[in-house]
């Protein structure tokens, strides 16, 4: 024990110096990401070895190959080395005042042979199993014991017996190097026993008393090496609020800071250009599509800057609505930015806008990478004067040196891919375009519906709208698995449609993440489809790394009705619209994320009749999906299959992108659903995103609340939280500027 550690001190000491590792081990923790004395004070056991249950060796006949795990504590009486080599073993007699226990050992002899003294009082856990019929324990796990000075004292030394024994995660490095199970287990109790107590205590006393936490040292000790499973769930349920707390206060004092930061624009939402846009349109609006119109002009209409995510299934309808809060913007004087993630898309709004906007005379630039020089002089020319009312592009259009004359409304599109920390760099720059001393509304659109777990942890810091129904007269998709084998079938099928003057996609897969080979896969996809199967019909090439131009060329002909059949990579996976596709292959559609897959499926079901989506799979995956396991099939990983299976199978059973959403989240875990990177997702050692929600609920309210009652965290009490906060906002900027 060291009691002399002051608060806060040592806690940044490399592991190097810790009793107990040298620079080898130092270098194996080091690449598991554990520097610090305080990285392994938060470096939680994944689960723990219940060995709580102590017998006296009497009652050991009882647990005969019951499997249980078992304590004994006794004292050594003899031992010896039975047999000879190779099967040779040493046995240790322990016994206590009911009897005595062999314990067996077959490996490591020489160690074991000198690790023992007789009358040493030790405590053993193992399973118990029978040997000519007397119970026996073969390798136990061992602790030598103290007794505290007196006789009558606690026994002292419970490490690996006798409790809740934690399980540490390891690693081949740290197996090296000795520090897995015992080893690791021997070095974070002396770390524990050394230096929690000097963790600083940041939760204000107020809320701990109101959950009954016990305070941070205890629980940090009791999570490493918990005395009984009350108290460790006690601690548990504390260390986990405190991740998801951060994360929560973060996200609050990002959103105090907008509200407050400057003002935004007081827009008048009485706009005669979008009530013109309205009447005009060729379809009413469904009421999902009013209420967030509502929504978001009651945002533009107060001098706070507006900061909504406007989410909606794939088709729901998000452009119209995000057109009409341009024009609210324009009315008002002032410009629009459109940024949609890539040339395509940026392309395709423009033109889609252009279409809407065909009787309203307002100026509607396009601003891409791949414009001539002159043009793109000429338009940031206008953006610069005011005259280009809505610009649309990517999000060059804020990165780069564009400098709006009055920017009033920044549209973000499919932003899913974004973090806090990006909105955040986003938010300053397009603040920072021009004089205006106001910041722009903001509203970013996201077709990937976000599981409520997630939108809270990721998005605390946005208000919420969503488009929950698709227009009337929509038919939800058919969905089917087919097996390769049969695709000539699927060939007549689109022969068929095609005939009836629809249009079919034919997606190629992601091939290892390649971009290369998913390019040759599509292209000779194409070749054989163009020259062999669909000779006497016209068909379409796009990929990624076609020149601009044939891409477009090739898109229009597609949306004219020109090409029937569009071969493609993912490059459509978002926001292509034309209503006359019916027919969606996927080519190994086992490969695909089920968030990808419901995009890809979003681009058929556009128009009045019915569509069809049809997932190509391996035989055996498709036989999967009907007899709805994963089977042991020779050369497949039964998890990944699995996992396959149940996409492709979650796919035929909804069209719902919210279930989607959180199928997928579960079969990625939060880190994979957003891509860590991006996501800007604090490291999360003990909460877990989906079965902490109530946790995660406490924390936010209470994370709120605080922020509301002390904006600055100024108040006395909040002092090191304050301390918390900053060093934690640090990790998170050097993430990001890393990351
Ligand atoms: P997304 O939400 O996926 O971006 P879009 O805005 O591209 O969806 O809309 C999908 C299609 O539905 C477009 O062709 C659009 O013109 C049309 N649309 C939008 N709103 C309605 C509506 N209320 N009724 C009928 N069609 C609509
Ligand atoms: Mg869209």
């Amino acid at each position: 024990m060291n009691a002399t550690i002051p608060p806060g001190k040592g806690l940044d000491t490399p592991v190097q110096y810790i009793k107990g590792i040298g620079p080898r081990r130092a270098a194996a923790l080091t690449e598991r990401g554990l520097r610090t004395v305080r990285d392994m004070l938060f470096y939680f056991p994944y689960d723990y070895l219940d060995v709580s249950k102590v017998e006296a060796v009497g009652n050991l006949h009882r647990h005969i190959d019951s499997g249980e795990w078992i304590t004994v504590i006794g004292t050594v009486r003899t031992f010896d080395l039975i047999g000879r080599p190779p099967r040779h073993r040493f046995v240790v007699i322990l016994e206590d005042e009911t009897g005595t226990v062999p314990l067996v050992f077959f490996q490591s002899v020489n160690f074991f042979k000198k690790a023992f003294t007789p009358g040493e009082v030790i405590a053993v856990s193992g399973r118990i199993t029978e040997f000519k019929r007397r119970p026996q324990i073969i390798h136990p796990s061992i602790d030598r014991l103290a007794t505290d000075g007196n006789e009558e004292g606690d026994l002292k030394g419970f490490l690996h017996t006798g409790g809740l024994v934690p399980k540490y995660g390891s690693s081949q490095g740290l197996k090296e190097v000795n520090l897995h199970l015992k080893g690791l287990r021997r070095v974070m109790k002396s770390i524990v026993d050394d230096y929690a107590g000097a963790v600083e205590e940041h939760l204000p006393e107020e809320i701990r008393d109101r959950y009954d936490f016990p305070d941070l040292p205890d629980a940090l000790r009791m999570v490493h090496f918990p005395s009984e499973r009350t108290a460790l769930d006690r601690s548990r349920r504390r260390l986990k609020f405190d991740e998801l707390f951060s994360m929560q206060l973060l996200l609050a004092l990002q959103r105090r800071k907008i509200k407050s930061d400057r003002p935004g624009i007081t827009f008048n939402v009485e706009s005669t250009l979008a009530r013109r846009l309205v009447d005009a349109l060729p379809f009413s609006l469904t009421p999902a599509q009013r209420r967030v119109i509502r929504e978001i002009a009651e945002d533009m209409k107060t001098s706070r800057p507006m900061n909504r995510l406007l989410q909606g299934d794939v088709g729901s309808g998000k452009t119209i609505v995000a057109l009409i809060a341009m024009l609210i913007s324009v009315d008002n004087g002032y410009q629009a930015a459109f940024m949609a993630p890539t040339e395509i898309l940026a392309e395709q709004h423009w033109r889609t806008i252009g279409n809407f906007l065909k009787e309203i005379p307002i100026s509607v630039r396009l601003l891409v990478g791949n414009q001539p020089a002159r043009l793109r002089q000429d338009i940031l020319d206008e953006i610069r004067r005011g005259s280009a009312q809505i610009t649309i592009g990517t999000h060059a259009l804020i990165q780069e040196d564009v400098e709006f004359a009055r920017l009033g409304l920044v549209v973000i599109d499919e932003q899913h891919r974004f973090g806090v920390s990006q909105r955040v760099a986003l938010r300053l720059k397009g603040g920072d375009g021009g004089e205006a001393p106001v910041q722009p509304d903001v509203l970013i659109m996201t077709a990937t519906p976000i599981p409520r777990t997630l939108s809270l942890t990721l998005y605390g810091d946005l208000d919420v709208s969503t488009i929950d129904m698709l227009p009337s007269g929509r038919q939800a998709v058919k969905t089917i698995v087919k097996p390769e084998h049969q695709r000539g079938s699927v060939y007549g099928f689109l022969r068929e449609e095609v005939r009836r003057g629809r249009q079919a996609y034919i997606v190629y897969p992601l091939v290892e993440e390649s971009e290369k080979l998913d390019l040759k896969a599509a292209t000779e996809g194409y070749e054989l489809l163009r020259k062999d199967v669909f000779p006497e019909l016209s068909i379409g090439l796009v990929h990624g790394r076609m020149p601009a131009e044939e891409k477009d060329r090739i898109m229009t002909r597609f949306k004219e009705g020109d090409v029937s059949i569009l071969v493609a990579t993912t490059v459509i996976e978002v926001g292509i619209d034309v209503p006359n596709a019916t027919v969606m292959v996927i080519e190994h559609a086992e490969r695909f994320g089920l968030s990808q897959l419901h995009q890809l499926r979003g681009r058929v079901g556009r128009g009045a009749d019915q569509s069809t989506c049809i997932l190509l799979a391996p035989g055996w995956m498709a036989k999967l999906s009907r007899t709805g396991g994963a089977g042991h099939l020779p050369g497949v990983n039964d998890e990944d299959a699995a996992k396959a299976e149940r996409r492709l199978r979650t796919m035929v059973e909804t069209t719902d992108g919210f279930k989607i959403a959180e199928i997928d989240l579960e079969l990625r875990g939060p880190g994979d659903f957003f891509g860590t990177r991006q996501s800007g997702l604090p490291f999360l050692q003990i909460a877990n995103l989906l079965t902490d929600q109530e946790i995660l609920a406490l924390a936010r309210r209470e994370a709120f609340a605080l922020v509301d009652t002390d904006p600055h965290l100024r108040l006395s009490g909040h002092a090191s939280l304050r301390r918390y906060v900053r060093s934690m906002m640090e990790s998170a900027l050097l993430l990001a500027e890393t990351g």
